[in-house]
């Protein structure tokens, strides 16, 4: 083998290597054949939903997520990304969370809500609401970190939609707590302020919404914790958590 090939070689035995720890993330322990590593990313409408098996909603995560790693639709976002952040947590969560987009963090590790904001988000998760991170699902408007940390674009938000929807109709949540402005009105499809949208519920599909100050605008506003808390409390309520 030519030294090329054997780089080539380590390379793509990486890029296998960081998918199966996404996937694996993602709550994904069993796969099937992974694409190859540079293959073009199916249209969503080319993968039926019955490829995964009934009621298996690891293995049907797992169908979209290998579809996440391949994607190139957002072209910058494709050449400038480390890896693809699909989501994290349990399939079967009651709750999800949804942020803007990967960070630096994130993009280093595979894994949504790592860095610092992520913190304060396991936090307000564990110590706040007294659920393990692990119980809940997390992800994120976009699945590739914007370069400089930009706010995603409304194309790009468009595009990564249908991995959103589909993990989103896997998952089956009963509540989706939106994180920050980005994250509230792409979901909602609205241009209304996060102050405005926040502290009561919003209906997506027949799943109940809440939206809250994103975990960064609370590293920076401190004075925003305690209108967070009370959304969180909103909640706990809803959920019927003690
Ligand atoms: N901020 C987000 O919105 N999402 C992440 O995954 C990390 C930081």
């Amino acid at each position: 083998m030519t030294q090329k090939a054997q780089r080539h070689g380590g390379q793509t035995t990486r890029a296998v290597v960081q998918r199966l720890e996404s996937l694996q993330r993602a709550g994904v322990t069993h796969v099937g054949k992974i694409p190859a590593v540079e293959a073009e990313a199916p249209l969503a409408s080319e993968t039926p939903a019955s490829e995964a098996p009934a009621g298996d909603k690891a293995a049907a995560l797992a169908v979209v997520a290998q579809e996440v790693a391949a994607c190139s639709r957002c072209a910058e976002l494709a050449r400038t990304r480390t890896q693809t952040v699909f989501g994290a947590g349990n399939p079967h969560a009651r709750l999800v969370f949804l942020g803007e987009a990967p960070g630096a963090d994130e993009d280093r590790q595979g894994e949504p809500f790592v860095g610092r904001a992520g913190k304060l988000l396991t936090d307000m998760i564990e110590k706040g609401m007294k659920l393990r991170r692990a119980d809940v699902y997390i992800l994120n408007v976009l699945r590739c970190r914007p370069p400089g940390n930009r706010n995603p674009a409304p194309v790009e938000a468009a595009s990564c939609r249908q991995f959103l929807d589909r993990q989103l109709a896997v998952i089956e949540p009963e509540f989706i707590c939106c994180l920050g402005a980005v994250a509230a009105q792409n979901l909602l499809q609205t241009t209304t302020s996060i102050g405005r949208l926040r502290g009561h519920f919003h209906d997506y599909h027949g799943i109940k919404v809440l939206c809250t100050y994103h975990p960064a605008y609370l590293l920076r506003n401190p004075a925003a914790k305690r209108p967070t808390w009370e959304d969180l409390q909103l909640l706990m309520e809803a959920m019927g958590l003690g």
